[in-house]
């Protein structure tokens, strides 16, 4: 394809080829139906890759599974110490993966590559995790006994990721995963299964010259067919899933019908609020960045902005001049800001969500168009839109996946944090402020009901040490940094009897 010839140089480094294999079970397979990658910009063909049939999952399981017998008894920080290695290759490899990441899924590539600088972060942080992943004493109540916590992997780890960050979902899932003891097996999303295949080279190559079992690290590509059979399969311990909130909502009821466990990372709906004492240069930024960035295709974009109303009309003005100058294009072009959508389907969204917002009565101020002209004819680019609507309309209640900015008028900031919590989803906040009071409210039980909680930053951009996630219809999953990494731990409580007498807890007298 033209789009292969002429990134070949990246495709040779990152050994990709046209036609790939998409699924890894210690070696190379997949003989189900068959995907093809396009570029958002011209909807051509990048390359291909094949799908696991479900004999092929069943053997994928069945490998990750003996692997991971393997890889719990390599002690902790030598794991992290095979984890930085895979750090290494992938910083070697930073800018051809990011360029991948912009090819495929059509962020711009400073994004690509720092999404790959976020798997890189989060395998430092294993490495350092490698050597505390600490459980407690605990004072006993009987004579010559000891309580303590011991923290073992669970097993097989899956994860199901979503199109709009096709390493860096995977990578927060994984390197915690692994640095605690567990194989994983990867499904990636249908449209970003060459990202998938070039990761997984990689980190096969290092398990290789480890002597490790490679199926540590297992991939199946496929569509919702395969994400249903891991969701369903008792082998998988743990299902980390990583998408919308009404595929997130079947995929946690099914793993809980085998009292599976999952982790759920679902749809946002996040807010900005300016108070009037802001500093509004920082905030007029932070919205840009967050409600145009990856042409609004973040969990954590900016969805809504409430506006005091003493700086409402100033703060819009420039607001409408910023989205003025951001460029939009290719987003392997420099300089430019907002890319494509990723999928034809992203632009019909866009267009019905234009239209729905004029339905019920609000207004378009900038935007709302899709670009068909020149340039843009092939690809799937629209305009960065900024509305006016009030938050009891349905528009404001539901998340849209494209860059459509809802903004309000408020007054009082107790009705302010009501309105911004009134939503079902409950992902990422924020609060710009100058007043310590305010900011402890906002991070307060009377404040935002979000997992992420911001004061004088963006919603979205968010770091690994922190972890990351969701209330409400987002999922309630955590995942990343703190203390994350125990959901992919089996807790034991432990009471070891020295005293060679047998006393009972709560005095209990059996005899
Ligand atoms: P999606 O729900 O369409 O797909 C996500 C994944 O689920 C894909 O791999 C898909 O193949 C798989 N899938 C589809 N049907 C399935 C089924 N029945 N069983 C199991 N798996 C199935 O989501 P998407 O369009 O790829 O991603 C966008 C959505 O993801 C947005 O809603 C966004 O907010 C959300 N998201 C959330 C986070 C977060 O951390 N909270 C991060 C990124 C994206």
């Amino acid at each position: 394809s033209s789009n292969f010839v002429r990134y070949k140089d990246t495709f040779d480094r990152l050994n990709i080829k046209e036609h790939n294999h998409g699924v890894f079970n210690g070696k190379w397979a997949g003989t189900g139906p068959v995907l093809h990658s396009v570029s958002p910009v011209n909807n051509e063909l990048i390359a291909e890759v094949t799908t696991a049939t479900p004999k092929e999952l069943d053997e994928t399981i069945a490998e990750a599974r003996k692997a991971q017998i393997v890889w719990r008894e390599v002690p902790a920080p030598k794991r992290g110490q095979v984890l930085f290695d895979i750090r290494t290759r992938l910083h070697a490899h930073r800018h051809d993966l990011g360029t991948l990441v912009a090819l495929e899924m059509g962020k711009i590539l400073p994004e690509g590559v720092g999404e790959i600088q976020e798997y890189i972060d989060i395998l430092d942080y294993s490495l350092g995790l490698s050597r505390s992943l600490n459980g407690q004493i605990i004072p006993s109540e009987r004579p010559g006994h000891i309580m303590l916590e011991t923290w073992n992997p669970l097993g097989l780890v899956g994860v199901i990721s979503a199109f709009n960050f096709p390493v860096a979902v995977y990578g927060w899932n994984a390197a915690i995963a692994m640095v605690t003891g567990n194989s994983v097996i990867w499904k990636p999303a249908p449209t970003t299964p060459l990202a998938s295949v070039a990761v997984q080279l990689i980190q096969q190559e290092v398990l290789e010259q480890h002597g490790l079992p490679t199926a540590i690290c297992s991939l199946a590509n496929g569509g919702a067919d395969v994400g249903q059979t891991l969701a369903e399969d008792r082998r998988v311990d743990l299902l980390s899933f990583t998408g919308s909130t009404p595929v997130g909502r079947r995929v946690g009821t099914v793993v809980q019908e085998r009292f599976g466990k999952s982790i759920l990372e679902l749809g946002g709906n996040n807010a900005i609020i300016v108070n009037e004492d802001a500093d509004l240069d920082l905030a007029l930024r932070s919205v840009v960045f967050a409600a145009v960035g990856t042409a609004g295709q973040r969990c954590t974009t900016t969805r809504r902005l409430f506006l005091h109303e003493k700086i409402h009309d100033q703060f819009m003005k420039s607001l409408v001049a910023a989205y003025k100058q951001v460029k939009i294009g290719d987003p392997l072009q420099s300089g430019v800001l907002c890319g494509p959508l990723h999928t034809k389907a992203a632009v019909d969204a866009y267009s019905k969500g234009v239209e729905d917002v004029k339905a019920q009565g609000g207004e378009v101020l900038y935007g709302g168009k899709v670009l068909t002209e020149g340039e843009y004819a092939k690809g799937n680019f629209v305009m960065p839109t900024i509305t006016k609507v009030n938050s009891a309309m349905d528009v404001v209640k539901h998340e849209v996946f494209v860059p459509i900015l809802h903004t309000m008028k408020f007054k009082d900031f107790d009705e302010v944090i009501a309105q911004h919590n009134s939503v079902s989803q409950g992902l990422s906040s924020s609060l710009f402020t100058r007043d310590a009071g305010a900011m402890f409210k906002w991070i307060g039980p009377a404040g935002s009901d979000c997992g992420i909680v911001n004061v004088n930053i963006p919603t979205n951009g968010a770091e690994i040490g922190g972890a990351f996630g969701g209330e409400k219809e987002t999922g309630g999953g955590r995942e990343s940094g703190s203390d994350s990494w125990k959901q992919y731990c089996r807790r034991g409580s432990c009471t070891i009897n020295y005293s060679g007498q047998l006393p009972l807890a709560q005095g209990i007298v059996f005899a």
